[in-house]
């Protein structure tokens, strides 16, 4: 049976250039790919997935309220498709992330999604509390803080190169998001004693 699978990272772990990897791979061998990426904060009908190393594939975009399994099933009526990719998945909706259950379950196609855990303040993004409590299998994107731990968790700099502590969830703009391990993150948050500050606030 096919699997609903949730990969998560930090913010600049490479999770895209995965998703673009596994994609080609896919279409190497002559099979066909359905890619979606979030058009919440893009304009037109056609999305493009780009990675920071230069890779970059057109895909379809996916909004609030838009019924991604019927989108899938009637492209799969005319032409098999063998693998769907969704990228910026933390922007789903909890339905949405059912609709994607159920083309694993009832049209027996993979559906690999990949996106952040976490936003800055620490909190679950709407689609990964869906995925992380019904994927059949989570798969962690690994990158690291620059003490060398395993980064789980990103902070914001805004225009002023200072940390943000407060805010939207998505930051429309020059925002410049840095992933840090979880003792950092918090120090730089001001929750904790900053003991082994190497932070961006003190100078
Ligand atoms: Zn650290």
């Amino acid at each position: 049976m096919a699997k609903l699978y949730f990969h998560y990272a930090t913010m600049n772990a490479g999770k895209t250039t995965i998703l673009l990897q596994a994609s080609y791979n896919y279409r190497e061998r002559g099979m066909t790919t359905m890619l979606f990426v979030a058009g919440h904060y893009r304009k037109g009908d056609t999305g493009l997935i780009s990675s920071r190393i230069g890779l970059e594939t057109e895909a379809e975009m996916f909004r609030d309220g838009d019924d991604l399994y019927a989108r899938v099933a009637e492209h799969h009526e005319h032409t098999t498709v063998h693998c769907i990719f969704v990228d910026e998945a933390q922007f789903l909706e909890e339905e949405q992330v059912w609709q994607l259950a159920r083309i694993a379950d009832r049209l027996n196609i993979p559906v690999m999604c990949y996106g952040l855990r976490t936003d800055f303040k620490g909190n679950l993004f709407s689609g990964s509390r869906a995925l992380l409590a019904i994927a059949d299998d989570l798969r962690e994107v690994r990158t690291i803080c620059r003490c060398g731990r395993k980064a789980t968790m990103v902070v914001r700099l805004g225009p002023d190169g200072k940390v943000a502590r407060q805010g939207e969830q998505v930051a429309i703009g020059k925002d410049v998001y840095v992933s840090l391990c979880r003792r950092h993150w918090e120090e730089e948050m001001g929750r904790a004693e900053p003991d082994d500050f190497i932070g961006f606030t003190r100078g």
